[in-house]
């Protein structure tokens, strides 16, 4: 018989699905506390819960939990891991310390179906979608990691591989359940959504009163070049893209982060510089220009230092508030989907895609 899984329930789901085991309300609550704030992947060690329902659980319940598979530690701190789920598929996560605290970016699908030109996620297409328990299981393990050190995961970044709004209501329950005070009790304002511009998807995000951070993956200032990096904007080209974003930034109050992947001699010209920053000028906006992670098999590099900073200058003289994301783990391929692009070419036997 198929074990039910826990990881990724609300705490109401858990006490209905445990009922029928004759365990009382409380003993759900219990069971939340164990899985979400103590990270216990199995009934065994649930030492407050009577020995009897232990054994009965662990014959009718699992714990969804993601097991290291691969590990690259920079020298920052930054540490990429690739976590097997439990069909076999693996995913990428990375832990990024900073002065402010440690932030974790989680993948909400395994592979993705946006065909982006310079990401490795998107290589083999979608395999996928992420459950609630496997995005949730990601933020579990690292806290799991960091609770050694008496420390915690503080911010959540939805920017691994995948589109998250491609998978909508897996990402949001997500979110909601981590803002849970029996479970990890974040506020939403420790989130930041990344889109490749799903336009329906940010006008739903917008209706639902929950304030995260919205990033938006730019990457260029005009339709044409737009179209070459990101298939997704034949779709949804950048003035629809635009309109969504100043539309979630009304009913949400906050800032837009803009992504903006420079990629020498393709975006990061001054007139292309210039361009952006009248997109911007009347915009409640935030830039993260990202010099790119050379995807060798698509040859694309990185711009000159000299440029990247004329780019920035030029943001900056516009009164647009930009910064070029600190280049934490370059060396340990921290980009999207390359490690774990890296672990299946390495295996003669693909186990995905
Ligand atoms: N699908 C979502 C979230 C995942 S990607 C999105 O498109 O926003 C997170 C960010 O990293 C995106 O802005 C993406 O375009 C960027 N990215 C992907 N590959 C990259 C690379 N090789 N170098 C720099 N940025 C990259």
């Amino acid at each position: 018989m198929e074990k039910t899984n826990l990881c990724g329930m609300f705490v109401e789901e858990i006490i209905a699905a445990v009922a029928p085991l004759g365990l009382e309300k409380y003993r759900g609550r219990q069971l939340a506390e164990w899985i979400y704030q103590r990270y216990a992947t199995d009934f065994a060690g649930m030492t407050n819960l009577p020995m009897d329902k232990r054994i009965l659980l662990e014959e009718h319940f699992s714990v969804e939990s993601v097991t290291l598979a691969a590990q690259e530690e920079a020298a920052d701190g930054t540490t990429k891991y690739l976590l097997a789920l439990e069909d076999g598929l693996a995913v990428e996560t990375v832990l990024m310390p900073h002065k402010y605290g440690n932030s974790v970016c989680v993948s909400t699908q395994v592979g993705c179906g946006m065909g982006c030109v310079f990401c490795a996620s998107t290589l083999h297409g979608v395999v996928r979608n992420l459950t609630v328990g496997e995005i949730l299981a990601q933020v579990l393990y690292v806290n799991q990691m960091l609770s050694i050190k008496n420390e915690k995961v503080d911010s959540v970044v939805i920017m691994g591989s995948g589109e998250p709004l491609a998978n909508y209501e897996q990402v949001l329950n997500f979110i909601r359940l981590c803002h849970e005070p029996y479970s990890m009790n974040m506020s939403y304002r420790s989130f930041t959504l990344s889109t490749a511009g799903l336009v329906p998807g940010i006008d739903r995000l917008a209706g639902e009163g929950i304030p995260v951070t919205l990033a938006i993956s730019l990457h260029a200032p005009s339709n044409d070049v737009r179209s070459r990096l990101m298939p997704i904007n034949q779709t949804y080209p950048i003035e629809t893209v635009f309109a969504a974003a100043d539309r979630y930034a009304s009913a949400s109050g906050r800032r837009v982060t803009y992504e903006y992947t420079l990629i020498a001699g393709i975006n990061d010209s001054e007139e292309q510089a210039k361009e952006l920053a009248r997109l911007l000028k009347y915009r409640l906006a935030n830039v993260n220009l990202i010099p790119v992670n050379p995807v060798p098999e698509r040859g694309l590099f990185r711009p000159e230092k000299e440029k990247i900073q004329r780019f920035l200058q030029i943001l900056q003289a516009a009164k647009i508030t930009a910064t070029v994301r600190r280049e934490m783990g370059t060396e340990i391929r921290a980009a999207c989907g390359q490690l774990r692009h890296k672990v299946l070419n390495g295996k003669s036997s693909q186990r995905s895609a």
